[in-house]
């Protein structure tokens, strides 16, 4: 029916380590323009509809060109998905993330931001200019304020340099939100990685981490 390959349940990456060596090298097939695009055979969804178990969650920009399945060439059952514009963390999207690692058991959370990020850029604007956008928007600017006030402190007011402090915050607010997180990192369960993604080239660079990598 199908020659694309499937991931078996027995070669799941299972630690932090093998999680995170998976999504470097569908990447990287992904920068060249060799994806494997695995995993989304038909056979594959039926077999899915008794249980997933990914290995990976994400919690990243809702912006169109930052689709993790596409960048990382994973498919269906790989990858636990949780996004928002500017990747701002509240209560629900963490509860999300609590979720992919206590009831899924899911070894890595990758923050993932990009360059050209509207949601920074309209943060660095509201800085500049001392308005505030109306409605919920607001919200969303107020969320990604800290990191361009952390940023600008230092001198760095470029967007790459703001969007780089913007993941390190996140990752950070991770951990120290939640309890259940934290514990899981402590105990060598689990890792949060922060990566940026170039638009262009298709690269996503590690900007921080907090647990082991294997590297
Ligand atoms: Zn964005």
């Amino acid at each position: 029916m199908s020659d694309q390959p499937s991931t078996s349940a027995v070669n799941r990456p299972s630690t932090p380590a093998q999680a995170w060596a998976e999504l470097q090298a569908g990447n990287e097939r992904f920068i060249s323009g060799s994806p494997l695009h695995p995993n989304q055979s038909v056979e594959h969804r039926g077999e899915l509809a008794s249980g997933q178990k990914p290995f990976a969650t994400f919690f990243g920009c809702s912006d169109s060109r930052v689709a993790a399945e596409v960048i990382f060439d994973q498919g269906l059952g790989d990858l636990f998905v949780v996004r928002t514009a500017g990747h701002v963390l509240g209560p629900t999207a963490l509860g999300s993330l609590e979720f992919g690692a206590s009831v899924l058991e899911i070894p890595l959370i990758v923050v993932l931001g990009h360059d050209s990020c509207g949601a920074v850029k309209a943060a660095m604007a509201a800085m500049e200019s001392g308005e505030m956008p109306s409605g919920y928007l607001r919200d969303l600017v107020e969320r990604v304020t800290p990191s361009v006030v952390a940023s600008y402190r230092r001198g760095e007011e470029r967007a790459d340099a703001v969007e780089a402090e913007h993941v390190r915050q996140t990752v950070g607010l991770i951990q120290e939100r939640s309890r259940a997180l934290a514990e899981r990192i402590d105990a060598g369960q689990m890792t949060i990685v922060g990566l940026t993604y170039a638009l262009s080239e298709g690269r996503a660079g590690l900007v921080n981490h907090i647990g082991d990598i294997g590297q």
